[in-house]
């Protein structure tokens, strides 16, 4: 079976990183326009950086959980062609287990040149003292993040891979940030099962829902399609 699977916020959020739009979400903390456009970092680059290097602290000190940890024994048993899809910016999946995940909204742990594209690994915090290694330009150091207002990664891909399994499956994710938000029409067009995996369900059309912490209903599932029921 082909199973395409795209995960959000709610995925780590039991790893102690805060989703977007829950109660206690990052975007009442932080004014999104400010911290998360090209024009909030063209306005204050500084305020911009700061806000990604405590998020990538953040990320580095999280670990992945017993959802992540799921997710890669699906991968690892190679009983089924199985694609991540994250809109998450950090690293858990990976530590979890799934060394190959398609990052549509990219990562915390690589820097991109707002000058000359180049893009490269960056586990340190940015400072608007660092140079590009390519162009060697200063103060256009960025963190390699799709921001709102930008094109997302790999999306034919994702596309691709979601016009032609038989799974979809969406988990810890509002529906409200687009094109990722549309994915599950896109697999219903095509005739795919659509099953969504939530603390609370999105209003999607999704075939089939089960609520709940991703701690406990993702394991849940992956024992379920692992012994032959899912
Ligand atoms: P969102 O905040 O809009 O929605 C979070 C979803 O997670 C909600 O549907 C909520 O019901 C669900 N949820 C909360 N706790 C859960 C839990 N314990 N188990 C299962 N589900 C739970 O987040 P989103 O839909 O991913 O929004 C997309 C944007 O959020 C993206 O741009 C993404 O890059 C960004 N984001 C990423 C991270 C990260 O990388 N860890 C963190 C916050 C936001």
């Amino acid at each position: 079976m082909s199973i395409v699977i795209l995960t959000g916020a709610g995925l780590s959020a039991e790893s102690g990183l805060g989703t977007f739009r829950d109660a206690d979400g990052l975007w009442l903390k932080f004014d999104l326009k400010e911290v998360a456009t090209p024009e909030g970092y063209a306005r204050d680059p500084v305020q911009v950086l700061d806000f990604y290097n405590m998020r990538r602290r953040n990320a580095a000190e999280a670990a992945p959980n017993a959802a992540h940890q799921a997710l890669g024994r699906l991968v690892a048993s190679d009983r089924h062609e199985v694609t991540i899809i994250t809109q998450n910016i950090d690293d858990l999946h990976e530590r979890g287990g799934t060394p190959n995940v398609n990052h549509i909204h990219g990562s915390l742990f690589e820097a991109l040149c707002a000058d000359c594209g180049h893009v490269w690994p960056h586990r340190e915090d940015m400072t608007i003292e660092d140079a590009c290694p390519a162009c060697e330009t200063i103060g256009t150091v960025r963190p390699n993040i799709v921001w709102f207002g930008e094109v997302p990664y790999r999306m034919e891909e994702a596309v691709a891979a979601i016009e032609t399994c038989d799974l979809f499956v969406s988990i810890g994710t509002s529906g409200t940030v687009y094109p990722a938000a549309g994915f599950v029409d896109i697999a219903d067009d095509a005739g795919a099962r659509t099953l969504e995996l939530n603390l609370e369900a999105s209003g999607g059309i999704f075939g089939e829902v089960r609520e709940g912490p991703a701690s406990s209903v993702v394991p849940g599932w992956v024992a379920n399609v692992l012994s032959g029921n899912g």
